[in-house]
């Protein structure tokens, strides 16, 4: 096998190593003995050096009319279209998702280019009569300046496209700062960006860890907005670092999404919905369905079903095609499932499936753990509250609609959630009661459109939507209100015409 390749930086348009010349390898989650490439542990001085770049370039890109930036971005995703199988392999092998997934992580790469690429002719403000004559009155959008983008491991490409490509069609240059465990996604985002033309400084990209690359951009006074994807504690720490210096924050976090199952859903449909929410991505999505809401009456026949299929599913290396599950990211995050395996066992919860880890063979290379299902969760349980983040499904029982909507509303986050029913009237009681930014009717918690908005409440969220390009635009774009008085005299509003 090849050496691995050391990745550097990218500054002002050059590929340097960090400044303290020291890197960490990035291995593969299915084989820890598989080393996918050596990236730059950066820190302050690097993270100054970026923001100094960004602030220089964000001068003249402002001026580069939208639709010129847009064309760039449309030519982003062209390349990622012929890459899209490379891209796809790499991304399984740096952080484990099974290869459709994976190349499904590309493809929305591909959709938000494409998507947002047309707002390069659209970007639309408001003109608005004023209340005086000869008087006109417009509000236009206008770009922040330098944006911090971090991201995190489980989306490595789809991700930093959801929050570069706005921000450059808004005209804004940007520092990207991945995770750790998944920089290499970015990194081939970041070369299609300098292949396509984006001037130098406009698109910077800086690895390292939370601590030491992440802090210093959410500090820096020279940065405008950071756009943050991750869990719900560091999108905490993200925010009170912002507000110290006055800069905007938009948090997408972490979910604990409920999908309810009424006794007169279609439970086929239910079994494989939740199937595919709970264990896809080794339930490492912010979507993810972790508790499943089980009308009683047909508690017992969903739960035979549901055990049944999850115990099928295949768990291996996500470069075998045959494979449903992949690893999990790492150490401490099996680590993680694992000690919930225990509290949920302490709390009373039965683990009816998997539970414990993979060690056999093959599995021994990696951070395998099987597809998990309790049973007998009750909602005050620190299972059915907390974020896991594993394979790791909770199945509560409720006794009606109204029982099933007030267990799922009882959770810390409100991302996603979804209903199995065939009545329409329980369909949109649930559609507006649910108290998350997402639900589903008849179909998984996962499976986000790249073009509508996407985010959530509570923990999850702090008021802002991804995805769709109006709502994307509104996270990257400063409103700016401008009164054009043509009169030839001083006109006082609220007094003149009064
Ligand atoms: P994480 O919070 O550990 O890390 C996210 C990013 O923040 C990484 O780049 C990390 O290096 C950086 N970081 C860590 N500490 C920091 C600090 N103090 N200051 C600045 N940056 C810091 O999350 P993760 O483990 O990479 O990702 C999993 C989490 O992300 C889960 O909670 C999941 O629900 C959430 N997530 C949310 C969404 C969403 O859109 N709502 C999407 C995907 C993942």
């Amino acid at each position: 096998m090849a050496e691995p390749k050391t990745y550097r930086n990218f500054i002002d348009g050059e590929w340097i190593e960090a400044s303290a010349r020291q890197t960490r390898e990035n291995r593969n989650p299915a084989d820890k003995s598989e080393v996918i490439g050596t990236f730059q542990s950066s820190g302050q001085a690097d993270i100054d050096a970026a923001v100094e770049a960004a602030r220089k370039a964000w001068r003249r890109w402002r001026q580069v009319p939208a639709p010129k930036r847009a064309e760039h971005l449309f030519r982003m995703g062209e390349i990622l279209v012929r890459r899209k199988e490379e891209y796809a392999r790499e991304m399984t092998r740096e952080m484990g998702k099974p290869l459709r997934e994976a190349r499904g992580d590309v493809q929305e790469a591909i959709d938000v280019c494409y998507h947002i690429a047309g707002e390069g002719r659209r970007l639309h403000g408001h003109t608005t009569p004023s209340e005086l004559p000869n008087k006109s009155c417009l509000s236009m959008r206008v770009p922040l300046g330098v944006c911090g983008l971090i991201t995190p491991w489980n989306f490595p490409m789809a991700i930093p496209s959801w929050k570069l490509i706005p921000a450059l069609v808004c005209g804004n240059s940007v520092i990207i700062k991945p995770s750790s465990d998944a920089p290499l996604s970015a990194y081939h985002l970041v070369k299609v960006c300098q292949e396509v033309g984006i001037p130098r400084g406009v698109v910077n990209y800086v690895t390292g860890d939370g601590e030491s690359a992440g802090t210093p951009l959410t500090r820096h006074a020279g940065v405008a907005l950071i756009s943050f994807t991750g869990s719900s504690e560091t999108g905490r720490q993200v925010n009170l670092a912002c507000a110290d210096t006055y800069k905007r924050a938009a948090l997408e976090m972490g979910g604990k999404n409920a999908m309810i199952v009424m006794d007169d859903a279609r439970l086929d449909l239910a079994v494989e919905g939740a199937l595919w929410g709970a264990f896809a991505t080794t339930g490492q999505r912010c979507t993810a369905t972790s508790r499943i809401i089980v009308h009683k009456k047909i508690l017992k026949e969903f739960v035979d079903r549901f055990v049944e299929r999850a115990g099928s599913l295949k768990v291996g290396d996500g470069l075998d095609e045959s494979v449903d599950v992949g690893p999990l990211i790492n150490e401490a995050q099996l680590k993680k499932v694992m000690d919930y395996i225990q509290i949920g066992r302490d709390e009373g919860a039965d683990p009816v499936l998997g539970g414990v880890r993979l060690t056999k063979n093959e599995y021994g290379r990696g951070f395998f753990f099987p597809p998990t299902v309790f049973t007998g969760v009750t909602r005050g349980m620190r299972i059915a509250r907390e974020e896991i983040f594993g394979p790791v499904v909770c199945v509560l029982a409720a006794d009606s609609l109204e029982d099933a909507l007030e267990i799922a509303n009882d959770s810390p986050y409100g991302l996603s959630s979804s209903i199995y029913t065939q009545d329409v009237n329980k369909a949109f009681a649930a559609m507006r009661d649910l108290e998350t930014g997402i639900t589903y009717v008849n179909s998984s918690t996962i499976g986000a459109e790249t073009h509508l908005p996407f985010g959530g409440l509570k923990k999850s969220g702090n008021g802002h939507r991804e995805g769709a390009a109006h709502t994307a635009i509104d996270i990257f774009s400063e409103w700016k209100t401008v009164y054009v008085d043509y009169s030839g005299k001083l006109q006082k509003a609220q007094m003149d015409n009064n």
